[in-house]
């Protein structure tokens, strides 16, 4: 029985103020929640500030990208070491936000996917397809090439370290979130497709659902059986929210 994971990601969002109420609310409402696991990604600058805050709780962090070498004249990057300095567990690469405002192919993406594994980081690999990708009927073609990028790279080993997120792009920040049926669908093709390679780690294999997850819609989105979690935006900064989907998983 794979274990049910919940990640919030902060994007751009958070200032130390406001992270310290938002965190000692958060820890307060999923300290008792022991049958899941729980995560936030928040940007660069606070890693520090969750580490002290996180570091004694159920509750572990990551960050939003990487940088897929270790050092050097990269100006502005941020290499994986820079994160395990401060505790970090998971990474996210590939959001469609990535992908689209900072023009990340799949071959950056999976070049990265590989830098976090080697740091020891656990990637969360996000895949999904655009509203016109879905009303052209090539969802599993898109969502299957960028699998592929990261299995042809790191192969199902690689694969059996990391998280994958499914994020329909419509459905995030749209309020549009999939039909559990919907995203259901898409998550049996991904299992279906690395059990293609290794039937033992895509059993085991964790998929996040990631669009528009509220407090009102987690649990049936989690009752579906190869929705394993959720990776969480707008809703991960409402504290009641968050610790709503977080009880959601148990
Ligand atoms: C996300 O940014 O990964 C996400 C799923 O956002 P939202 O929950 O706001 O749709």
């Amino acid at each position: 029985m794979r274990r049910k994971l919940v990640v919030g990601n902060w994007k751009m969002h958070g200032r130390l103020s406001t992270n310290t109420v938002l965190l000692d609310k958060v820890i307060a409402g999923v300290r008792e929640l022991q049958r899941a696991d729980y995560a936030v990604c928040v940007p660069y600058p606070y890693l520090s500030q969750v580490q002290s805050k996180l570091q004694a709780t159920n509750i572990a962090w990551g960050a939003q990208n990487l940088n897929q070498f270790e050092e050097g004249a990269f100006t502005g990057a941020v290499s994986p070491g820079m994160l395990t300095d401060f505790g970090c567990r998971y990474v996210i690469i590939g959001h469609s936000e990535r992908r689209g405002l900072f023009h990340e192919s799949n071959e950056i993406a999976s070049a990265k996917f590989d830098a976090a594994l080697k740091a020891g980081l656990t990637p969360i690999f996000c895949v999904g397809e655009t509203l016109a990708e879905r009303e052209a009927g090539v969802t599993e073609q898109v969502v299957g090439k960028q699998l592929d990028a990261v299995l042809d790279c790191a192969g199902p080993k690689g694969l059996a370290k990391a998280v994958v997120a499914y994020e329909p792009v419509w459905a995030i920040g749209t309020g549009k979130t999939a039909s559990p049926e919907q995203a259901q669908a898409v998550h049996a093709f991904i299992r279906q497709r690395v059990a293609q390679q290794d039937s033992q780690v895509a059993q085991a294999l964790c998929i996040l659902y990631g669009g528009s997850v509220k407090a009102g819609n987690s649990a049936e989105l989690f009752a579906m059986p190869d929705i394993d979690g959720g990776l969480i935006g707008g809703a991960a900064l409402v504290a009641d929210d968050f610790v709503a989907i977080c009880r959601a998983a148990q």
